[in-house]
């Protein structure tokens, strides 16, 4: 309660107190020795205090529904692993009833693309127009410019079944077939398109699960290379760990691990890279909410937590300059705060323009609610990138990302 109300109210509730029991000194002092090492608030509490009192603003009716989502458990996908021998692995994820939804929602965009194409050109002989032009037309549209790297597959259960993956078997060379993540992860990582022979920078990476789904698009094996840092040393182990349960040592010797701070990368590589991903620190709600361990609601973290945002966008400026003139920036966060998401983005795009004369655009990923709808639950009401929201049916994310083009 001491804790709960603060300094000076734990200090009137104390006087209050010795002056109802009328009580002597020894009785006091017992009472002060109580009040100090009275138990705290769970972190956990403070966190959903927190988000209650937020995102019941932003969120509106929906904050009911994502909260429930928030403390009950993750949904899973199962990315899956090229470097590995894969036919026996897809074949008992399928008999599972998994299936992959990337190249599901490629597949249906196909489809429905075909039948906007076959009803255009039938409109369009009807109405004389040139058949051919119409449709371009239609293979231009949003679901078809959206370039999605075929090469990354993640299995998940469909929407409302909440079995479990079962932990991954090493193949004859000791690969394990896939690495269970939140699928909405691999999100961001779809967005920033990489392309074979692309210079990419993973600015954030560590443990590594968007870093080993960057490797699986082919980027340095044919050309391309992955820069992959993170400043925490500890956290950096996990990533060598991951790359050797899941990648050949002669692709993993090609990828440079660093534990850079990311704030000072462009000091270091400015204007090099075509794919930047800027994965930052942020209050990782769904971790706040269930986990008393490493949270950042916890009362000693308070500071640290008041200054994410502003960590977040020096983060995010460090990444727009590490970028080459016409290359991309995805920025991502887990949480569902608009001051960590939208706010940091348009603030970087002012910072970018103004100090650095640099014209940043946000690229439209509105494509991606669509692709993806059968899987993810997404926010309509995100004035910029795209927000996952978690849902009892699909219980993944939060996952904010949002693109940059770097002028
Ligand atoms: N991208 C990772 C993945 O998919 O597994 C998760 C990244 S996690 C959300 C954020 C990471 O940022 C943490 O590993 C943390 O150590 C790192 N970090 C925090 N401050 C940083 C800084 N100044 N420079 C670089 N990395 C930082």
């Amino acid at each position: 309660m001491a804790a709960l109300l603060g300094g000076a109210a734990a200090a009137l509730l104390r006087r209050g107190a010795g002056a109802v029991l009328g009580a002597g000194q020894r009785r006091h002092r017992h009472k002060e020795k109580w009040a100090t090492t009275a138990p705290r608030i769970p972190s956990t509490r403070l966190a959903l205090h927190h988000f209650d009192t937020s995102y019941s603003l932003h969120l509106g009716e929906l904050w009911p529904s994502v909260r429930a989502g928030l403390l009950c458990e993750q949904k899973y996908g199962a990315l899956l692993n090229n470097f590995s021998a894969v036919d026996h692995v897809t074949q008992e994820l399928e008999l599972l009833n998994a299936t992959d939804f990337v190249s599901e929602a490629l597949q249906k965009a196909q489809q429905s693309q075909r039948g906007v194409a076959a009803r255009e050109a039938v409109r369009g002989s009807q109405e004389g127009c040139v058949q051919g032009r119409t449709v371009i037309q239609a293979e231009t549209s949003p679901p078809f410019r959206a370039s999605i790297s075929p090469k990354i597959k993640c299995y998940t259960f469909p929407r409302g079944d909440i079995t479990r993956f079962c932990p991954a078997r090493p193949d004859i060379l000791g690969l394990l077939g896939y690495y269970l993540m939140d699928a909405a992860s691999l999100l961001p990582v779809l967005a920033l398109d990489v392309q074979q022979d692309d210079l990419v920078l993973d600015l954030c990476a560590a443990p590594g699960g968007k870093t080993l789904a960057l490797l699986q698009t082919g980027l340095c094996v044919n050309g391309g290379h992955l820069a992959a840092n993170d400043v925490s040393i500890s956290r950096t182990k996990r990533l060598h760990q991951i790359f050797h349960k899941y990648v050949p040592k002669e692709v993993r010797e090609t990828v440079s691990v660093t534990s850079y701070d990311g704030r000072d990368w462009q000091d270091v590589e400015g204007d090099t890279f075509h794919k930047v991903l800027v994965d930052v620190p942020c209050t990782t709600d769904r971790h706040s909410a269930m986990e008393e361990d490493n949270n950042i609601f916890h009362k000693r973290r308070t500071k640290e937590r008041q200054m994410l945002p502003m960590l977040q966008l020096q983060l995010l400026m460090a990444g727009i300059l590490s970028a080459k003139p016409g290359g991309d920036v995805v920025y991502s966060t887990c949480s569902l705060s608009p001051l960590q998401n939208e706010c940091v983005v348009e603030r970087a795009v002012e910072i970018a323009e103004t100090q650095f004369n640099i014209s940043v655009h946000v690229e439209d990923l509105s494509h991606f609610r669509t692709l993806f709808q059968d899987t993810f639950s997404f926010f309509s009401g995100c004035r910029l990138g795209e927000l996952v929201l978690p849902h009892l049916t699909a219980n993944f994310g939060p996952m904010y990302f949002c693109k940059l083009r770097r002028m």
